[in-house]
């Protein structure tokens, strides 16, 4: 196949969201995708600990709502046909890492599939809370985080990812997601840093 060239990625030097009516999504941030000796670890996913650690600092300050996935499975699941088994419900792998763990006034989602509103409370949660938009960073960044942030953009939320708080197995999957998020799903891509909680005035 011929070589292929990434196209131009629009990045937003910042996004100003009011705490209010914004949730942060931290997607399947778990050992088996995350740690050393995980069924399924994505080298690059423990580089962004710290800056996923960070928002959910920023958030919570901000009173801002904050929202863990967790990949949810049971033996013989008919996704092991596709990706080793991994995020068994109960063992060490399915944990949410111990830098990233939940607080009481958080909020986490078993997640059966990919997409993190198929087959959960998610929507309707957000719905109760008035969230119009959903800043998702997590792994995997091709799979989960996007099939979380398109199928909140079909419900018309609005979907800001930051680039360096995602990671993948792969940089043309990375690059081919975001690309899809701020083309067909008119989403947002930028930096932790250049995200701001600021309330209207
Ligand atoms: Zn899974």
């Amino acid at each position: 196949m011929a070589e292929l060239t990434v196209p131009d990625i629009p990045i937003a030097p910042s996004v100003a969201l009011d705490p209010a009516t914004t949730a942060l999504i931290v997607v399947d941030m778990q050992h088996d995708f995350v740690s050393d000796g995980g069924s399924l670890q994505v080298p690059d996913a423990a580089a962004t600990v710290p800056v996923i650690a960070d928002l959910i600092r920023r958030f919570r300050v901000a009173g801002a709502r904050v929202v863990f996935t967790q990949d949810t499975h049971r033996d013989g699941d008919p996704e092991f046909a596709i990706w080793p088994a991994h995020a068994i419900e109960g063992t060490h792998g399915h944990a949410i890492v111990d830098e990233l763990h939940p607080l009481p006034d958080d909020t986490v989602i078993p997640k059966p599939r990919y997409d993190a509103f198929h087959g959960t409370p998610l929507d309707h949660l957000l719905r109760q809370w008035g969230t119009r938009t959903l800043v998702i960073c997590g792994t995997v960044a091709n799979i989960c985080v996007h099939y979380t942030a398109a199928s909140a953009a079909l419900r018309w939320y609005d979907v800001v990812i930051p680039r360096d708080a995602v990671s993948a197995l792969d940089p043309f999957d990375l690059a081919a997601s975001l690309r899809q998020t701020t083309s067909l799903l008119a989403g947002r891509v930028t930096d932790a840093a250049g995200i701001a909680l600021t309330p209207p005035e």
